[in-house]
């Protein structure tokens, strides 16, 4: 069993459940499932086989998806990128990538004029039509690129509807995810078929997902966190996903009244902007049996008061690209712990090592190691990068945590952000948890910064909604719940935090943000 196999047989079995709503428009299973098989014999006819590279130029969107399943289907390899990075960003990856054929929209154009002479390997440019159809701007023909361009309207209608893809082994890599990784370029994490159907299913069978599920599909597509959680598991559930392309709160509102959605899956500044929503309330969120939050830590503040507000339950759970992604839940048939990851998922086993791999006891903090049918094949042409991140069929996640007696895991941080103050270690989300729960903070990020006496120091940059908040009253507030050496040297506040197109906050990109500052 794949992915796309398992969406034919939903097909077969329920094809007029709505496998999508997208832009209030509904479309079947069957129709799905059809336009999926006709995409990938229409790749067919333009000479991809497989184990070709295709890569996703896409928001949310059908597209999106039945490029995905489609790719899928005829044995392609996917790769699904951030549409809005930049020019150079995007043709390292389809360069590093060995890309045959790039599905994106219109807007794509001049950025593929600009890579393309870098890129002899992609063959075709396969362009979704928008209301402003670059393909019918004048002058176009002129591009370079052109001669490679298709329509993704053409390259579905030239399909056939009876195309059998070929057999597809577990093992075979089915999506390379560039992953921003610590240091250096991004490097392409391999996962296979089984790796995407094996998380999908369990994910699915952890949080009862089934049929009568609405999903909101708002996290982007191209991050795994949604690919899994809020696609991949819905569609084998047979339940119907809410493609929102564009996160705001007002959308979500609507959507959920409108279409009684059940379950919603955001990271955790989706539920700040959320529960700071001035127009929200209770009332329109009372379908929801299952909020999920992944991605980063869900600062406890947060959980309780966004629960408390709209009376819903957030489950957190914990992931990264390499594990296709998730490893932890917190359980639905046992307590919900705040502030932990929960415990592990179906098949798959998490661990709390030291520096020589050895298990931690229970409470102590390590770095968290995870192994199962979830984890990746490796990194696209990286071996020496691969043998550092899976050593003994572990993966070795970078992220510190620590385990309780009934097996819930805490992230404590990111290995590489400990900030070590006159040699004692300081770990960012304990001092953010504390200063988020300060009434008037709305977001906030902890950095360590040189300090000439003590090595590093902590500084903190605050997001406030009451602009008579004072530094001094902050910093008062830490000293009274925190210890000496982790109450921050510095308080700054900042109109927004630097966030990436998954909502995720930016500590590289403060830094260097808040240095050049200082810098000038
Ligand atoms: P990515 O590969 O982009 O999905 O990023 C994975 C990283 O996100 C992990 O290694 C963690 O550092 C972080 N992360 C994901 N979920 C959580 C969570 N619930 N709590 C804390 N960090 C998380």
């Amino acid at each position: 069993m794949n992915l796309s196999s398992q969406l034919h047989e939903t097909a077969k079995a329920s094809a007029e459940k709505i496998a999508y709503y997208f832009l209030d428009k509904p479309c079947t299973y069957a129709e799905l499932d059809g336009a999926i098989t006709k995409f990938a014999s229409g790749l067919e006819k333009l000479g991809v086989k497989q184990g070709d590279h295709i890569a996703l130029l896409l928001g949310n969107s059908p597209h999106f998806v039945i490029s995905l399943y489609g790719a899928l289907r005829a044995g392609a390899t996917v790769i699904p990128v951030n549409p809005i990075y930049t020019a150079d960003e995007i043709g390292y990856i389809l360069h590093n990538g060995d890309v045959k054929v790039v599905v994106g929209l219109d807007m794509m154009i001049p950025l593929a004029e600009k890579v393309h002479s870098q890129l002899p390997k992609v063959e075709h440019y396969i362009i979704c039509e928008t209301e402003h159809n670059g393909l019918g701007q004048p002058g176009v023909e002129q591009l370079s690129i052109y001669p490679k361009v298709k329509s993704f309207t053409a390259v579905v209608d030239s399909g056939d509807l009876s195309y059998q893809g070929p057999e597809l082994q577990d093992e075979d890599t089915a999506l390379i995810l560039y992953t921003s990784g610590t240091t250096g370029k991004p490097k392409g994490a391999m996962l296979t078929h089984k790796n995407l159907f094996s998380n999908a299913q369990d994910v699915g069978h952890y949080l009862r997902m089934n049929n009568d599920d609405r999903v909101i599909t708002t996290l982007p597509m191209f991050h795994v966190f949604c690919l899994t959680v809020a696609l991949n598991a819905p569609l084998l559930s047979g339940a119907t996903i809410l493609i929102v392309p564009k996160f705001s709160p007002r959308e979500i509102f609507r959507i959920t009244k409108k279409y009684e959605a059940t379950v919603f899956a955001g990271v955790p500044t989706m539920y700040n902007f959320l529960y700071q929503y001035p127009d929200g309330n209770a009332e329109d969120l009372k379908t929801f049996r299952l909020c999920i939050s992944g991605g980063a830590s869900l600062p406890v503040a947060l959980l309780k008061n966004f629960e408390a507000k709209f009376n819903v339950v957030i489950s957190e759970g914990y992931g990264l690209s390499e594990a296709s992604p998730v490893t932890c839940f917190n359980p639905l048939d046992r307590p919900r712990k705040p502030g932990s990851i929960g415990t592990s998922i179906l098949h798959v086993e998490n661990k709390v090592v030291n520096e020589l791999g050895e298990e931690v006891p229970v409470g102590e903090v390590g770095e968290l190691i995870v192994r199962g049918p979830n984890v990746m094949k490796g990194y696209y042409k990286m071996p020496e990068e691969t043998q550092a991140a899976i050593k003994d069929g572990w993966l070795y996640t970078g992220d510190m945590a620590r385990m309780d007696e009934e097996g819930y895991f805490y992230i404590v941080d990111r290995k590489k952000d400990l900030i070590i103050v006159g040699g004692y270690n300081v770990y960012p989300r304990e001092v953010e948890e504390v200063i988020y729960n300060h009434k008037d903070v709305v977001e906030v990020a902890v950095l360590g910064v040189p300090d000439p006496n003590q090595g590093e120091v902590v500084s903190a940059y605050v997001v406030s909604k009451n602009p008579d908040l004072t530094s001094d009253q902050l910093l008062e507030y830490c000293r009274e719940h925190l210890a000496k050496y982790k109450v921050p040297s510095t308080i700054e506040f900042l109109e927004e935090l630097p966030k990436n197109t998954t909502g995720k906050i930016l500590r590289r990109a403060l830094k260097k943000q808040v240095t050049h500052t200082v810098g000038n």
